[in-house]
Order: C-alpha cells, then sequence, then structure tokens
C-alpha cells in the first residue's frame, strides 16, 4: 500500500478481537513446544485453530507462502517453513502469525525457547523482548517512525547483537502490510510522525552475531550469514496519546509457559 491507512475507533475494536485471537493460538502453541515436536504440527494446530475460530490465516497463499505460520529455528530470522523437522532441546523457535477475522488482520510473533537453552541465548531473547516493549512506548501520538527504531537500537547495541536491517515493521489491519515501515533502527525525531488511527506491528529482528542475513532459494526463509542464532519479536499496538494501546498480548504465552506475569 503506498499510504497510511488510518483505523477508527471501531476499527481498532475489531483489530483487538482478532489480535485477541491470535494472542490465545500463541497461548496454544506454547504448551505444545518440547523436544521431538514436528514444526508442522504447530502449523496443523495454528490452522485448525484459526479456522475453528471463524478466521483465515492471514499468511497461508499470502503471495503463495505455503502454510499458517512462519517457523524459524535457531539461525533462521524470520519466514521460515513448519515441517519435518523436529524441536530439540537448546533450540529456539520463533513462530510467526496472522490471523484475518471479519476483513481484520492481525499479525504477531513469539520467539520460544525449547527446553534449557544457553546463558547467552536466554540473554538474546530477554533483550530483543526489552527492545519490543522500548519502541512500543514511542508509539505515541507525535513521535516519529524513527524514535521507536532509535529505542529499540539504542537498547540491542548495547549487547552489540546484530539489527536485521532488510526487513521491518509495518502497519496493519486492512492488509498485511500496510505503510508506514517501521525499522528497528532510526534517529530520533525522524520519519514518518505517527497520529491516532495508525496501527503497526513493531517486530525487532536480533541476531546473536553479526547483521548481515541471507535469503534461501525456497523464496522465503531467511537465516543469519554467520549461522548464530536470530530472536524475533512482534506486536500490534494501535498509536495513542500518552501511551500506546497493544492490541496483541502474550499474557497467554507466559501463562501457558508459567511465566510471572507483569
Ligand atoms: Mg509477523
Ligand atoms: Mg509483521
Amino acid at each position: 500500500m503506498s499510504r497510511v491507512l488510518l483505523k477508527s475507533a471501531d476499527d481498532i475494536e475489531q483489530l483487538r478481537i482478532s489480535a485477541q485471537l491470535l494472542s490465545r493460538l500463541l497461548g496454544e502453541i506454547a504448551k505444545e513446544i518440547k523436544p521431538g515436536v514436528q514444526t508442522i504440527k504447530l502449523d496443523r494446530l495454528a490452522y485448525d485453530f484459526i479456522n475453528d475460530h471463524g478466521g483465515t490465516p492471514s499468511f497461508l497463499n499470502y503471495h503463495g507462502f505455503p502454510y499458517s505460520l512462519c517457523i524459524s529455528v535457531n539461525d533462521q530470522v524470520v519466514h521460515g517453513f513448519p515441517g519435518a523437522y523436529e524441536l530439540k532441546d537448546g533450540d529456539i523457535v520463533s513462530v510467526d502469525g496472522g490471523i484475518t477475522l471479519n476483513n481484520f488482520i492481525s499479525d504477531s510473533a513469539y520467539t520460544f525457547a525449547v527446553g534449557e537453552i544457553s546463558p547467552d541465548v536466554q540473554q538474546l531473547l530477554d533483550v530483543t523482548l526489552e527492545s519490543l516493549d522500548l519502541g512500543i512506548e514511542q508509539a505515541v501520538v507525535g513521535k516519529r517512525v524513527g524514535d521507536i527504531g532509535f529505542a529499540i537500537q539504542d537498547c540491542v547495541d548495547k549487547y552489540h547483537y546484530g539489527i536485521v536491517k532488510e526487513l521491518v515493521g509495518h502497519g496493519v489491519g486492512f492488509h498485511l502490510h500496510e505503510k508506514p515501515e517501521i525499522p528497528n533502527y532510526g534517529r530520533k525525531g525522524t520519519g514518518i510522525k505517527l497520529e491516532e488511527g495508525m496501527v503497526i506491528c513493531i517486530e525487532p529482528m536480533i541476531n546473536l552475531g553479526k547483521a548481515a542475513i541471507k535469503f534461501w532459494d525456497d523464496g522465503w526463509t531467511v537465516s543469519t550469514k554467520d549461522a548464530k542464532p536470530s530472536a524475533h519479536f512482534e506486536h500490534m499496538v494501535a498509536v495513542n496519546k500518552g501511551k500506546a494501546d497493544i492490541l496483541t498480548t502474550f499474557s497467554f504465552v507466559e501463562e501457558a509457559l508459567n511465566k510471572v506475569i507483569k
């Protein structure tokens, strides 16, 4: 889409319903993340869950994407294919989903630890999630897109992680990918001004090693060039005055993982 499509208050409530369903789906997937599970099983779960709740998987057939979820393990950054691969102890796996419900589209991702992961990879997950929260804090009326990117970059740079630059967050709602682009890097006070009615996905993709990525011959999968792990978390937020309105939630995931809910 070439221009920003603003959403009415009613649109945002419809988007919240779609986003909450997607958040519940990620919670269901969280229960299934364990060593020995084939990633295609998660995709089937998502397909059935979405259809059973009256939605359509937004990713399925999107520019020919053949699955309901993007499942990206370890050095895969995003857009990985679910398949016969069995999760194993020490893996991390990014699960990215989208639901179209009554024509309103939601998009969210969470990177799960499988069993016990190493402390440096756990830190990568923690910092990526923290950078997402800091980016979301900037999604308020009067700020600019560059403020979001700066907040994420400022958090991540302290750890000398690689920030993926070729792929970015985006507007969402009536289409899966709308304007504006939301890079995970930037300069304060630059870029498009944020205004009420914008709904955006903020989704840092952060590499333990270098920022460089490669695109696979399958036309979709993106992985790190140095084969080190990559983390990805994504929330969908409505820009508001004072405080961003986060339409998705990780509370179902955290409940499933028995984490302390903030
Ligand atoms: Mg996504
Ligand atoms: Mg997205």
